[in-house]
This record gives structure tokens, C-alpha cells and sequence, in this order.
């Protein structure tokens, strides 16, 4: 199959191109792009979508979402990371979900993201008690089917709970934190074991989806696990996916667990390197960010679900400057309630104009293209996904300017970010394959697949609230636990405004 784009305006994002989209035909053969230019001889393409009052750019890539919370859409707010936590990731009396109702989970956020213009999704994929291979196999069919580009984990704890966050044993109750430590963790092996046939089974597949391991965070796995996940990315050029300073709390878990900081327990483990993606990176401080851009590593920038969750905003001027490559991230479903990328981007621009009145620190359109874009690529070590340019996937959304979000039309890369939905979309190309047009997904049937969702959700929902009713034990102590620990100075602040001019 080859498809072409004829006379569009492209705006390919390609390094050093700018954010002035020019005018050119586009040739794409099987799974990438042949050629980008004016007056190509198309006649070899099977299909030639027609470009006039076009923009084509480079599909979106989510570099950072959970698609388990997909259930808990809507239904949090208004409580920190640790708290909200005990609902969304329970403590006791966790369901096991069937491989079906996996599968309809994460075909919704496929569909969503699709749809609204992401082509290449990081999904950090937990399973209580733990990931089966059926269901691993059920994300990876929902991928496959609905046709994003994905990077898929089996995401591991295998710490008790209660040891993975300080001062839980100052608040809760004896009996209750017994009950939790008699779960006990995920096991180093087993997990290690599930990660090796992962690799084998699923990595590459469909020459568009590919597994990764994903250690939760540096205080929630053991070292030897953590140091073990790493020689697995490293042998399958996978990336290390991980959580690192997300809310305030734990900045002091790094002082309270190793007495320093998360990031030079990192670097000191020899765990911070270019493969290393690090979801949040709020609470790091100066010197955290030295290391990170020496490393060469990434983040994934989740402001909305940082805002949700009252976490802070990550410095990333900062760590742009020092070297860090940066992705955006829509985070969990349920603490951004959407995986749409065009929401995040709106936000990324916006939000680090209060952190500081020195607009030197601010981000520009193009900044927050760019993480979106080949920034989230990187950060899921695909060197060939996030830019148009001959030899790249053809992974591209086809753009109506003709929509009110692009009229009157002043400086595109300003129109995308700050006003534009996912809604003026003509077509979604992943992998050379026209995958969603005219608001519809090609592949799937999306209202077979959100009906039988709708209806699996009584019975889930009925469990889910005992569920909740059982973790609602730990609450109190876990309020606790989070205004002792912000009571602590930890030498950065990241929440609102930056103390001074620039200062860190
Ligand atoms: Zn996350």
C-alpha cells in the first residue's frame, strides 16, 4: 500500500526546520515516508489524499499514561498523588480484571488518543496483583487493532506498600498496616521472568509496537530489581521507564530512605542514563538537573495530572537547558481524566508563565510542539517517529484549516497549541495506513466496543466500591502522612510561583 499527500502545507518539525509549515507534496511507501517536496511524481501512489487547505504534521506522541485508570474516568478529585492512590491503585481488595475487559480498557484510550491526534502512545500498564501474560496480551491486541504506534509495560512494586512511602507506620493503625504487609510484593523473578517473555512475544510486533520495562519508582523497587530491568532495556534497546519526584512527599522520601535525593540514589545506582524516562520530575533540585542532562535521559512532562493532583510544576526550562530531553505526558486517565494531547500541549504553554516572571523560562509554541512530538519519540527510544522527513514512519495528522480553530489564521505553531482540540482532524496516518478519518477510527468498531465497556461497568463498578470502601481505612493516616512530610523544607519549591527571578 502507498499512499501521497498532494500541495498540503507541511510542517515537518524536522531538527532545525522551524515551525513555518511550507508547501509540499508528501510520498509515503509501506511504512515510511520516500520523499518530501514540491511537484513529486505521485502516480505510483495508490491513493493521493488532496492537501489544499491542509496542514500535515507529525502525528502526537503520549509519552507518559496509564490506560488501567481509563475505569476511574471522571470519578476522582481533589486529592493528592498518595491519597488518591488508595482508590485508584488499592491497597486491599483489588479486582483482577479478565483479559476482555483489559483489552475494552485500553481499546477506549487507543480510541480516544487516536482520534483526537496522538499516533504514538507510552502505556505504563499495572495489573493488581500482577500482569498475566493474558493480559499483557489483551493491551498489545487493542493496540494492534485499533492502529496506534505503542510502547508497552508491565509496570512492578516489589516492595510491601506501606514501605514505600515514610511515616505510614506513624499513622496507621497496627492491625491495618498488618493486613497490608500480609499482601506482600510482586516477586523480583517472576516479574523478570514476565519482562524476558514479553520481549520474546511482543516486542516489534506488527512492526509498530514494542514492550519496555517500567520499575514504578526508585523507592518503590529494589535496587537489584531496578539495576536487573536496566540490563533487559539495555539488551532489547528498550526504554527504562520510571517515576521519579512527583509530589513533595517524595523529595522527602529521598532524604528519609537513602538520605539523599531520588535522583542521586539513581545516579549512584548507575540507573540514570539516555534510555532512563523519568514520569514528573517536579521536586528535582539543581544538582539533580545536572546529573539528568549529563545522563542524557528524558522526562515526561505531565502538567495536567500535576496540577490535578496539586503536585507541582516541573521545572523544564531548566532541564531543557541542561540537556534533558523532554516529552509530554497526559499521565493516568483518571488524573487527567482525558489522553487527549492537544489538551497538555494548551496547558504546557500556559503553565510555566506563572511558575516565573522572567519569560526566559517560559515555553514557547514551538517548545511545546516539539516535546509533543519528537521529544515523546525519543523519550520512547524511537529515533525514526516525530518528525516528517524522508526514511521517518509515516506517522501524520492531516489538518482542516478551514475549521474555526485555524480562522482567521495567524502563526500556525500558536494555532495548534492554543487553539486547537484534536476536532479539525481530517485523517490519522500511523505506520503509512490511513487509521482514523472524518472522526471515526477505520479499523475498529468503536460503538460495538464502548457499548460492551458500558455494560461490563455495573458489575465492575459494584466491586470497585467495596473496593474503595476497604482503602478508605488507610485516608486519614495518608493525610497525615502528606502534610507532615510538606511540612519539610527539601530545598526546591514547585508549587505556583519559583521564589525569584530565574531561581531555582
Ligand atoms: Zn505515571
Amino acid at each position: 500500500m502507498s499512499l501521497a499527500i498532494r500541495g498540503a502545507d507541511v510542517l515537518t518539525l524536522a531538527d532545525g526546520a522551524g515551525a513555518k509549515p511550507v508547501t509540499a507534496d508528501i510520498l509515503i511507501d509501506g511504512d515510511r515516508i520516500a520523499a518530501i517536496g514540491a511537484g513529486l511524481d505521485l502516480s505510483a501512489a495508490e491513493r493521493v489524499i488532496d492537501g489544499t487547505g491542509k496542514l500535515v504534521m507529525p502525528g502526537l506522541v503520549n509519552a507518559h499514561m496509564h490506560s488501567p485508570e481509563a475505569l476511574y474516568k471522571g470519578r476522582y478529585d481533589n486529592m493528592p498523588l498518595e491519597v488518591w492512590m488508595l482508590y485508584a491503585y488499592p491497597i486491599l481488595g483489588a479486582q483482577t480484571l479478565s483479559p476482555r475487559l483489559v483489552y475494552l480498557r485500553t481499546a477506549l484510550c487507543a480510541i480516544e488518543s487516536l482520534k483526537t491526534g496522538t499516533t504514538c502512545v507510552t502505556d505504563d500498564v499495572y495489573e493488581s496483583p500482577r500482569q498475566t501474560p493474558e493480559q499483557l496480551d489483551a493491551v498489545f491486541q487493542a493496540y494492534e487493532d485499533v492502529g496506534l504506534r505503542a510502547t508497552i509495560s508491565g509496570h512492578v512494586v516489589d516492595r510491601p506498600f506501606l514501605d514505600t512511602i515514610p511515616f505510614t507506620r506513624d499513622f496507621v493503625d497496627p492491625a491495618l498496616a498488618a493486613e497490608a504487609d500480609a499482601l506482600g510484593a510482586a516477586d523480583m523473578d517472576d516479574w523478570l521472568a514476565h519482562c524476558r517473555h514479553a520481549f520474546e512475544t511482543h516486542h516489534g510486533r506488527s512492526g509498530r509496537l514494542n514492550f519496555m520495562v517500567a520499575p514504578s519508582a526508585p523507592q518503590r523497587c529494589t535496587v537489584e530489581l531496578m539495576q536487573a530491568a536496566m540490563e533487559l532495556a539495555e539488551t532489547h534497546d528498550a526504554p527504562f521507564h520510571t517515576h521519579i519526584l512527583e509530589t513533595k512527599l517524595q523529595a522527602v522520601t529521598g532524604q528519609e530512605f537513602y538520605g539523599e535525593t531520588l535522583i542521586a540514589y539513581m545516579h549512584r545506582h548507575g540507573l540514570l542514563r539516555e534510555r532512563t524516562t523519568i514520569a514528573h520530575s517536579i521536586w528535582v533540585t539543581d544538582a539533580d538537573i545536572e546529573l539528568m542532562g549529563d545522563a542524557g535521559c528524558s522526562i515526561a512532562h505531565n502538567v495536567i495530572s500535576n496540577q490535578k493532583l496539586g503536585a507541582g510544576i516541573a521545572p523544564v526550562r531548566r532541564l531543557l537547558k541542561a540537556g534533558v530531553n523532554v516529552g509530554l505526558g497526559s499521565d493516568g486517565v483518571s488524573t487527567s481524566d482525558t489522553t487527549r494531547m492537544f489538551a497538555v500541549m494548551h496547558a504546557a504553554g500556559l503553565i510555566h508563565n506563572v511558575q516565573t516572571p522572567d519569560a526566559a523560562y517560559w515555553l514557547s509554541a514551538e517548545d511545546v510542539l516539539r516535546a509533543a512530538t519528537s521529544g515523546g519519540a525519543k523519550s520512547a527510544c524511537l529515533a525514526d517517529v516525530g518528525a516528517l522527513a524522508p526514511g521517518m514512519k509515516a506517522d501524520m495528522l492531516v489538518i482542516d484549516l478551514s475549521t474555526v480553530a485555524f480562522t482567521p489564521r495567524n502563526d500556525i505553531a500558536n494555532h495548534l497549541v492554543y487553539c486547537e482540540t484534536g476536532s479539525s482532524i481530517a485523517c490519522t496516518i500511523v505506520g503509512g495506513e490511513v487509521m482514523a478519518e472524518g472522526g471515526r477510527c477505520l479499523h475498529v468498531d468503536e460503538d460495538y466496543l464502548l457499548r460492551e465497556l458500558r455494560e461490563e461497568m455495573p458489575a465492575f463498578l459494584a466491586a470497585h466500591e467495596e473496593t474503595e470502601r476497604l482503602n478508605r481505612a488507610f485516608e486519614a493516616a495518608f493525610w497525615e502522612v502528606h502534610k507532615k512530610a510538606n511540612a519539610r523544607d527539601v530545598g526546591v519549591h514547585r508549587l505556583g510561583r519559583e521564589p525569584a527571578w530565574g531561581a531555582s
